[in-house]
């Protein structure tokens, strides 16, 4: 997280000078593999955002002497369960920096295993990405999304629309990165090649990334948007589709490019966008998007595009933290990770989920923390290799009213839930998959539910105030749940449940 100080008072948002705010930052779009001269693994992404802090203190020093800056970035911290996967194994320790950047949403290259094997391209890519994001201790700080390409179709008509399915539902892959210009199907975005992908995308609701590189190829993407719209068929799709234009069609004051984000589904990433190209777009961006059932600011996402791209993200994290910003420090929030996260929206789960019952667990925390006895204990067995860590996921507030950011000296919320939250846990024989969702609630109580249903884990969402909508999950816990008084017999009675 990043760490921000308030040069001075803003009386208007209740804001005093010298006040600190914790930012959770989530990188967009970035790539990991290996594509001709690029190579990019886990390590190579936390060295990046080291070397991106780097940079940014040293820009942000100038940007404070010529007095354009409101907030300056003053440190860089993680968030706690994270590191505490880090550092619980020696040869995890070492890359356990790079703070920066929380939470990193990874992709293939156009990468030198695009041909291998046989089948769809991109599948032993796809591997590769599931191989560094679903794996502690990484898959504390790394989402992985799929690639397909949808010219497999003239091969074998569903080649790519399987290993979409394939890569979500076994591999546990949150999303999909399409490029219409390296896999050359630009003029074909609204063919229905490319729609039967995106469709499916839908049904399995997880986003889409697109690259966009001109106004052009994001209208086209618009334009297959709402044929799908117009087309019964294509109902139970739009009910999940989300569309991310990638670099923001490279045209961030254009106004035919922020006519499209007021589509209710597409969303755009700041990843190429440098100097000017920034206030430009985030200006556009509040004057054009307003009236329209979503705050501007819910709208755009941060990304780098590492390693095509390096440290030009600087630019946009410092934009924000300006006098010429005119947005608050939710919206700041929203832009720098709480979208990212938001359209990602369901824990981690995959196929190997049996379908027994979920059960709950509950425990007062009155006299000590139910919830560190719990943590310390699942680090323990990660890192002792019984128990494999595949995705951490906390949970969030609503999207619509992101809330405002507290000080540091008064708790640091940036509305990031980092007390209740889905941990994703296999058995060492990778047979057996459970979610350990962690709540925890007001009144000194914390909730335990473990799941291992794929079903219902897919009808689950990170965001909090959702949960009530999920009766089956609830009649199931009346008959199944178990309250305890001390955090030892608590955590005892979990971990005998993850085998
Ligand atoms: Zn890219």
């Amino acid at each position: 997280m990043l760490v921000v100080r308030a040069i001075e008072d803003q009386p208007e948002k209740g804001i005093k000078k010298g006040q600190k705010f914790r930012l959770y930052i989530v990188d967009a779009h970035h790539h990991m593999g290996r594509e001709k001269g690029h190579t990019n693994t886990p390590p190579g992404a936390y060295e990046f955002y080291a070397l991106l802090w780097f940079e940014m203190q040293r820009m942000a020093k100038d940007l404070k002497e010529n007095d354009a800056l409101l907030f300056e970035p003053v440190d860089v911290v993680p968030s706690t369960l994270p590191s505490k996967c880090f550092s619980s194994r020696k040869s995890w320790a070492r890359l356990n920096h790079g703070w920066l950047v929380d939470r990193t949403i990874v992709f293939p290259f156009t990468d030198d295993y695009l041909g291998e094997g046989k089948g769809a391209s991109f599948k032993v890519s796809n591997d590769k990405i599931a191989g560094w994001t679903t794996r502690a201790p990484h898959s504390t700080r790394l989402i992985g999304f799929a690639r397909v390409d949808p010219k497999d179709s003239l091969r074998s008509k569903n080649a790519a629309v399987r290993e979409l399915t394939r890569a979500v539902t076994k591999l546990g892959l949150r999303g999909l990165k399409l490029h219409p210009v390296a896999q050359l199907f630009v003029e074909e975005i609204e063919d229905e090649m490319t729609l039967r992908i995106v469709r499916k995308a839908g049904e399995l609701k997880v986003p889409i990334i697109f690259d966009t590189r001109n106004v052009r190829t994001a209208q086209r993407i618009h334009a297959m948007v709402e044929t799908m719209r117009n087309e019964p068929k294509y109902a139970k799709a739009m009910k999940g589709l989300k569309v991310i234009l990638a670099h923001c069609g490279m045209s961030p004051g254009d106004p035919h490019f922020h006519e499209l984000l007021r589509d209710p589904v597409i969303y755009g990433e700041t990843s190429t966008l440098h100097d000017q190209d920034v206030p430009i777009l985030f200006r556009t961006a509040s004057d054009m998007l307003t009236n329209a059932g979503f705050h501007w600011s819910e709208k755009l996402l941060f990304g780098t595009d590492y390693s095509f791209l390096s440290v030009q993200a600087a630019d946009v994290i410092l934009h924000l933290l300006s006098r010429d910003f005119l947005g608050s420090l939710s919206d700041i929030q929203r832009i720098l990770g709480g979208n990212a996260l938001s359209l990602v929206g369901t824990p981690f789960r995959t196929k190997r989920m049996a379908h027994e019952n979920p059960r709950m667990l509950t425990c007062t925390q009155k006299k000590k923390s139910a919830r560190s006895v719990l943590e310390t204990s699942l680090i323990a067995r990660i890192a002792e290799g019984v128990l494999d860590l595949a995705s951490l996921d906390y949970m969030l507030p609503p999207k619509t009213t992101w809330p405002d950011l507290r000080p540091m000296s008064a708790g640091g919320d940036n509305g990031i839930y980092f007390d209740s939250y889905f941990m994703t846990l296999r058995t060492r024989d990778n047979a057996r998959e459970f979610i350990v969702w962690v709540k925890s609630h007001p009144n000194d109580m914390i909730s335990c539910i473990i799941l291992n249903d794929y079903k219902k884990a897919t009808m689950l969402s990170t965001e909090l105030a959702q949960q009530k909508k999920h009766p089956i999950l609830s009649t199931d816990l009346t008959s199944n749940s178990q309250l305890f008084s001390t955090p030892n017999e608590f955590t005892s009675a979990i971990e005998s449940m993850l085998r």
